[in-house]
C-alpha cells in the first residue's frame, strides 16, 4: 500500500525537521524577489546535492531542478515556487524580513513560498534516503517568478521538456489562511485564471478654470471605473463566477490643471475561458464607449499584462490524491474551496501534457483559526497571504506540507502501486 511505504518514508521525519525549520526561518529572513531568486536558489541546489540528487541550475535564469532516478516506474514531477513579494514585512516574528533591494522597496515572503521550497527540500530529501521503498522518477522543480506568471513559462522556454522527459504526473501545493495541519484538495477548476490590464484614456488638458477648452479624463476614468462594476453584476450569468477589480487609478499632479490623459490598472479573475473572454471584451466595449461619450480625442490604449492559466485539476489525480490525503491525515484531510487566486504552475504540466492537481495545506496556529471562526471574524482576524501580517506557524505547517507531497508521491511512486 501506498501510504505504508510513505508511513517508512516519513519515519526519517524528525531527523528532517531538525534542519528544516532553521532552513524556513534563514528563508524567510532573507526573501527575493520574482527573478531574483539567486541566494534561493544555490541553497536549494546545495540541499539537493546533499540528498543525492542530480541538480540542475539555471532552468529560467534561476529556477533549479533536482531529479532522483530510481529504476523503472512512473515518473513524478513536485513544483515549489521561490519568490517573493515587494511587501514591507509586519509580522513581529524574531524571524521577520527586514530586507530592502537597493531603490528602497522592501521584500517579504508575504505569499509563503518559503513554506513550499522548505517542504519539497524535505520531501525529496526523505525520499531519495528511502529508495528502497518506491521505484520511479523522482522530479522536483524550484520554480522562480510565480508572482509575475511568468516563471513556469520561463523554464519551459529554457528546456523544462527536454530536461525532465516523460512525466506521468505533476503536483503543486499552497499554505493557504485556514488551520495549519489540514489539507485540502478539489477537483477541477480551483485557481482562477487572471488577467491584467493596463488602460490609457485620452482627454485634453487644460486650464482647471477653464473646463470648456478640456476633455477632462479624471471625469471620464471616473464614468469608466463606476460603469465596469456592470460588467459582472449585469453580464456574468449567475452561476458563472468572475470578478474584476479596479486595482489603481491615476490622472494629474496638481488641482488646478485638467490632465490628458489617465491610467487605469485592473485585474481580472475568471474560472473558465468563456467567461474570461466575456469580461475582456466587455471592459473593451466599455471604455470604447465611455472614450467616445467624452469626445476623447484618441483611441484609449489596452495592454494586458500579468496573465495566469487557470489551474484546472485533473479529476482521477485529484482523487488518487485525496485517498492517500484521506488514509494518512484522516480527519485532517478535507474539500478545498475554490480559490480566487490565480498560479501559474500549469503551464509547467500544460507544456509536458501530464496532468496535475494542486492542493492546499494551512498555515494558521488551529486554536487561533478556531476562535476566529467561532467568533465568525475569520475574513477580519486571520490575515491571508500577500498580507504584510501573513505569517503561517512554523508546525505543524512544514509537517504536514512535508507529509502532503511525500505521501502523494507515494501513490505513484510505492513499489506496490506499480503495475
Ligand atoms: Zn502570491
Ligand atoms: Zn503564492
Amino acid at each position: 500500500m501506498p501510504v505504508g511505504a510513505a508511513r517508512a518514508i516519513l519515519r526519517g521525519l524528525d531527523a528532517v525537521r531538525v534542519w528544516q525549520e532553521d532552513f524556513y526561518r534563514d528563508l524567510h529572513a532573507h526573501p527575493e524577489l520574482p527573478h531574483q531568486e539567486r541566494r534561493t536558489a544555490g541553497l536549494v541546489a546545495a540541499r539537493l546535492r546533499d540528498a543525492g540528487c542530480e541538480v540542475h541550475e539555471g532552468v529560467g535564469d534561476t529556477g533549479v531542478v533536482g531529479i532522483v532516478r530510481n529504476g523503472a516506474g512512473p515518473s513524478v514531477l513536485l513544483r515549489a515556487d521561490m519568490d517573493a513579494l515587494p511587501v514591507r514585512e509586519e509580522t513581529g516574528l524574531s524571524y521577520a524580513s527586514t530586507r530592502t533591494i537597493d531603490d528602497g522597496t522592501p521584500v517579504m515572503h508575504a505569499c509563503g513560498h518559503d513554506v513550499h521550497v522548505t517542504c519539497l527540500l524535505g520531501s525529496v530529501t526523505l525520499l531519495a534516503q528511502s529508495s528502497e521503498q518506491w521505484s520511479g522518477t523522482l522530479v522536483a522543480v524550484f520554480q522562480p517568478a510565480e508572482e509575475t506568471a511568468d516563471g513556469a513559462r520561463a523554464m519551459v522556454e529554457s528546456g523544462l521538456v527536454d530536461l525532465v522527459g516523460q512525466v506521468d504526473v505533476a503536483m503543486a501545493q499552497h499554505v493557504l489562511p485556514f488551520a495549519a495541519g489540514r489539507v485540502g484538495t478539489r477537483p477541477g477548476p480551483t485557481l482562477s485564471a487572471a488577467d491584467s490590464m493596463r488602460i490609457t484614456l485620452h482627454g485634453r488638458g487644460a486650464h482647471g478654470s477653464m473646463p470648456q477648452a478640456a476633455v477632462d479624463p479624471v471625469v471620464l476614468a471616473a464614468s469608466v471605473v463606476v460603469r465596469l462594476q456592470t460588467v459582472v453584476a449585469r453580464e456574468v450569468a449567475p452561476g458563472d463566477t468572475a470578478v474584476l477589480t479596479v486595482g489603481s487609478i491615476q490622472a494629474g499632479t496638481k488641482s488646478n490643471v485638467i490632465p490628458d490623459h489617465a491610467v487605469l490598472l485592473l485585474n481580472v479573475r475568471t474560472y473558465d475561458e468563456h467567461t474570461r473572454s466575456t469580461v475582456l471584451a466587455a471592459i473593451e466595449r466599455i471604455v470604447r464607449g465611455e472614450c467616445e461619450a467624452s469626445g476623447s480625442p484618441k483611441e484609449p490604449e489596452f495592454a494586458l499584462f500579468d496573465r495566469y492559466p487557470l489551474t484546472d485539476n485533473d479529476t482521477d489525480v485529484t482523487g488518487r490524491v485525496a485517498d492517500v490525503f484521506a488514509e494518512f491525515f484522516g480527519d485532517r484531510a478535507g474539500e478545498l474551496p475554490q480559490q480566487s487566486a490565480s498560479e501559474d504552475f500549469s503551464d509547467i504540466p500544460h507544456a509536458l501534457g501530464t496532468p496535475y492537481t494542486y492542493w492546499g495545506i494551512g498555515g494558521i496556529d488551529a486554536d487561533t483559526f478556531r476562535a476566529a471562526e467561532k467568533a465568525g471574524r475569520v475574513a477580519q482576524d486571520i490575515p491571508v497571504n500577500h498580507s504584510a501580517s501573513f505569517a503561517p506557524v512554523i508546525q505543524p505547517t512544514l509537517d504536514t506540507g512535508t507529509q502532503a507531497l511525500a505521501v502523494a508521491a507515494m501513490a505513484w511512486l510505492a513499489r506496490s502501486s506499480t503495475g
